[in-house]
């Protein structure tokens, strides 16, 4: 017979059951416009209200707006009249779209993309090969051609990627002086978060971002001013195109999307470009080198599995692949916060 302690259903396996449905209601009420609409009105607002303007059915709102009470993304008042909401200090500020420190993006961007791949996260394991074909029927063998099959998906992944910096931008570009190094090159820069970051904390510095064709020509429709003269763009395959020339590298999540051999493929390529005595600068989020923790990185790490061709690393990995590359005097600066920074020298 069990004893009454093994028949006590351990309360951190209910939260670990629903944890996809908590991701959920914050997902679907972002999706819906709650916490836009309650930024806007200014006021607190009706279940009825808030379903009218949102042209969405009562009773599922009903629910829906509860379910946020219960997870202190929204506040309510409850008097005579009935329930009235507003956003929490948290909804408030990273919840909304026009919030700077929005993270809106980001849950549309595990909302639409990430969590049908996470549907196949057992396949994933099995097969240790991301779940493209399987989640939206289309060939996963070039990770970003994947990744970018349309517009719509391009731009969606790189506003979800780009939020993650107005959180910790600043603390991943500050982790090493970089100031010596003036002419900067950010390898697969994307949208251009980290190259603003950059040129806002080292004045002196100019920042070309290089990245697909068509993700430079999207990010100078969509992200960054070219009115910054301290931002240029270069259009370009790192894998089959010549580097520009620049005394600092940065790679900010580049690594973690490839293979070793891919990685050191890349960094022998941008050791040869780098002016002597100049650098590569990553960014990335590390495991322990046990590989025990932190939680973030360990599921990071899966989410690699399900969606690339890489994992996350150690700082030793890390080490590994920039020594094998011919870097030499490898620092490593933990931010304490989701990403760090590892500085390896030529
Ligand atoms: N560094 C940005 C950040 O941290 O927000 C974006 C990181 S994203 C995970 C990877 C970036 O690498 C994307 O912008 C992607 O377009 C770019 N990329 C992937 N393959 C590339 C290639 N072969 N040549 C140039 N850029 C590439």
């Amino acid at each position: 017979m069990s004893s009454a302690k093994e028949l006590n259903y351990p309360h951190i396996l209910i939260q670990y059951q629903n944890g996809f449905l908590v991701s959920k209601v914050m997902f679907t009420a972002c999706e819906l416009g709650v916490f836009d609409l309650l930024q806007e009105s200014k006021e607190k607002l009706s279940s009825k209200a808030i379903a009218e303007c949102l042209r969405s059915g009562l009773p599922g709102m009903e629910r829906l707006l509860d379910a946020c009470v219960g997870l202190k993304l929204l506040e309510v008042d409850v008097s005579k009249e009935g329930a009235f909401y507003c956003n929490t200090e948290i909804s408030e500020q990273f919840l909304t779209k026009s919030s700077p420190k929005s993270q809106y993006h980001t849950c549309m961007y595990y909302s639409k993309t990430i969590y049908p791949c996470w549907q196949y996260l057992t396949e994933a394991v099995r097969e240790g090969k991301n779940q493209y074909e399987r989640a939206f029927g289309i060939s996963s063998k070039a990770v970003f051609e994947a990744l970018y099959r349309s517009e719509e998906e391009m731009l969606k992944f790189m506003y979800g990627l780009n939020a993650i910096w107005s959180l910790c931008g600043r603390d991943v570009i500050a982790a090493f002086d970089l100031s010596p190094f003036t002419m900067i090159c950010d390898l697969g820069g994307g949208a251009g978060a980290l190259a603003q970051e950059c040129v806002s904390l080292y004045p002196d510095c100019t920042v070309t971002i290089f990245d697909l064709p068509k993700v430079i020509q999207t990010a100078k429709k969509h992200f960054v001013s070219l009115e910054k003269h301290q931002i240029n763009f270069y259009e370009g395959d790192f894998f089959k195109d010549p580097l520009p020339e620049a005394e600092l590298y940065i790679l900010a999540r580049i690594l973690h999307d490839w293979s070793d051999e891919n990685c050191v493929q890349l960094l022998t390529k941008v050791q040869k470009s780098c002016k002597t005595g100049g650098g590569v600068l990553l960014i990335e989020t590390l495991l322990n080198e046990d590989k025990r923790g932190p939680l973030e990185s360990q599921l990071y790490s899966l989410n690699m599995l399900v969606h690339t061709e890489g994992k996350e690393r150690s700082p030793a990995e890390y080490s590994k692949l920039l020594t094998a590359s011919g870097f030499k005097e490898i620092e490593i600066k933990k931010s304490g916060k989701l990403y760090d920074a590892i500085l390896g020298r030529k």
